[in-house]
């Protein structure tokens, strides 16, 4: 019998081994920050940005960000409604209200032009999340935020890798999130980190990250302001190291998987993650949306999976469509592409032999359904 097909499983080595018992054996005392600070600098590198803060997760980077740029009460944000609600819930944790507007057909990722439709008075930011890998039109979104005076923030949790025009996802936003939990690309079992070009923006996210404690301020235990507690621990950021260390080997790890997925798929009814000219998909999940018009039963599929010993994933619900959110059938692409797609596995370590078993349960199913 072939041995379980994990949806996703991060790739850990001696290396990261080897840091984090260094970390829990001697990152104490003076020592505690040590593999911390070296994260953020080795990430800022990676990405091309001036400043990065280790935190607990995304959606704490997310929600200090948010904070940081003055979200509050009775404002606006806009992002797609095809997302995780990691994404949207630091808006409501601050009282304001996200907005859902429609996805494009092919990216899956948001509608500049729906985005720019939704704007009124009370819009304070739009969320650009790069979904999947795939990246949003970040020269049409950074345009609609020039000339209404909005910031563009960027969800790059599953983008590490993604590049647009030469720039990496993530680094082109007011600020950008990313994620580590462990079914990312680059993982610390759970964490994140918020990154800017923005000198002003990066001590105010520090103040906020450390209980809102300045960095210049020579009172002990005295607080400026109430802040937040998302800060990474020195052992994550130790796993962190190490994997940042070996990102060009992560990222190769999930193109090769999806570029097998693609050939041997490729002359099924379906559309997988594009990669537009001038950019790179860091392909954080090989997914596939079947066409319209082709018959395809989602349920009996992941059945079909199961039997196989193959972990398939849902793709993303409409936030709309939740029970604490007001519908919207009116974002059709949203509302259709869930009922045709699904995520396929991928991960570091996953064999060839792996993926074409995968591709023939899918092709089997699409063949049978046709007939
Ligand atoms: C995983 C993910 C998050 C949440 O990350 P956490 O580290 O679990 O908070 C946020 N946004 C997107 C797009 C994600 O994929």
């Amino acid at each position: 019998m072939m041995s379980r097909i994990y949806y996703t499983k991060p790739s850990i080595t001696e290396r990261e081994i080897a840091y984090a018992t260094d970390a829990a054996a001697n990152g104490w005392g003076e020592r505690c920050y040590e593999y911390i600070d070296r994260f953020e600098k080795l990430f800022c590198a990676h990405l091309g940005v001036n400043y990065a803060i280790a935190t607990a997760s995304c959606t704490g980077a997310m929600h200090m960000g948010l904070a940081a740029i003055g979200i509050g009460p009775g404002d606006e944000v806009i992002l797609a409604d095809t997302n995780w609600i990691a994404s949207a819930a630091p808006i409501t944790y601050l009282g304001a209200q996200p907005v859902f507007v429609d996805v494009l057909p092919d990216s899956w990722c948001i509608n500049p032009q729906k985005a720019e439709e939704a704007i009124t008075s009370r819009t304070k930011a739009i969320i650009a999340v790069h979904l999947y890998g795939n990246l949003c039109d970040m020269d049409a979104l950074l345009a609609i935020g020039k000339r209404h005076g909005i910031p563009i923030i960027e969800d790059a949790a599953e983008a590490i890798g993604s590049q647009w025009h030469g720039k990496r996802a993530g680094s082109m936003g007011i600020f950008g999130t990313f994620s580590f939990h462990g079914t990312k690309t680059l993982t610390t079992g759970e964490g994140g980190m918020f990154v800017t070009q923005d000198a002003d923006l990066y001590e105010k996210v520090l103040t906020l990250s450390n209980h809102g404690r300045a960095r210049g301020q020579s009172k002990q235990f005295w607080p400026d302001m109430v802040g937040f507690k998302y800060k990474m621990s020195n052992i994550q950021a130790a796993i962190g190291c190490a994997q940042i260390e070996r990102i060009d080997e992560l990222i190769a790890g999930k193109r090769r998987v999806f570029e097998h997925y693609a050939s041997q798929l490729e002359d099924l009814p379906l559309a997988m993650n594009p990669e537009p000219p001038g950019t790179i998909n860091g392909y954080w999940m090989p997914t596939v949306v079947i066409d319209e018009g082709t018959p395809f039963d989602r349920e009996i599929l992941l059945e079909e999976f199961k039997k196989n010993r193959i972990d398939g994933r849902v793709f993303f619900w409409p936030l709309s469509m939740l029970p604490m959110f007001d519908d919207k059938p009116e974002n059709g692409i949203s509302y259709g592409l869930c009922q045709r797609a699904i995520n396929l596995p991928t991960y570091h370590d996953l064999t060839s032999s792996n993926i074409d078993q995968v591709a023939k349960v899918l092709r089997a199913h699409i063949k049978r359904v046709e007939q």
